[in-house]
């Protein structure tokens, strides 16, 4: 048994009827027993004797240490990027005023709907690997984008595909869902 020990760092524990919000522990201590968390506690608790069980001792370096996170609802299978959209809002475009110019999200609708099944896992992973960068263990891929039934179901087999490959899908779940998106459903039409 391996134990790894955490200190000078806070800690979310997230422990109901904490006084702190989140169950926030200023200077907490963690010990990992592989995948499993053994212990967590303000430092000044912890057991000597399980200080000394450690095998490896880290230094957090003063960071906030939180459960995983879950992203429930995220669209990042889509096709194209409007990066130059907000260059024009910060001139002062509105939204009808890009749109007219052929951006806005019936852009991203027609983008995603040319790309290929392939071209949207190689546009999405970045977003994925991003996302799982900032602690989100947890991820539901919401198709929308699409708008029409084989552009829809190409989006979530994408995001399935991303699911399959992901070379950390063990510790990372994703799953997929349609979501009916009622402001792009408008600039559709
Ligand atoms: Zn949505």
């Amino acid at each position: 048994m391996n134990l790894k020990l955490w200190t000078n760092c806070r800690a979310a524990t997230m422990q109901q009827g904490a006084v702190q919000p989140y169950g926030l522990i200023d200077d907490a201590a963690l010990v990992v027993d592989g995948e499993a968390l053994l212990w967590v506690g303000p430092r000044s608790d912890l057991p000597p004797e399980l200080a000394a069980r450690c095998g490896e001792k880290h230094d957090a370096g003063g960071a906030l240490i939180t459960p995983g996170l879950i992203d429930c609802h995220t669209h990042l299978v889509y096709g194209g990027d409007r990066a130059n959209e907000f260059e024009l809002r910060l001139k002062g475009a509105g939204y009808e005023e890009i749109a007219r110019a052929g951006g806005g999200i019936v852009s991203t609708v027609q983008a995603t709907r040319t790309a290929t099944a392939a071209q949207l896992v190689a546009q999405s992973l970045p977003r994925l690997e991003h996302l799982m960068a900032e602690g989100v263990t947890t991820i539901e891929i919401k198709s929308g984008y699409g708008l029409a039934l084989e552009h829809e179901r190409k989006a979530l087999s994408v995001a399935r595909e991303l699911g399959r490959t992901n070379p950390d899908h063990g510790a990372h779940h994703l799953s997929g869902g349609a979501c009916h998106a009622a402001r792009v459903c408008r600039a559709h039409r």
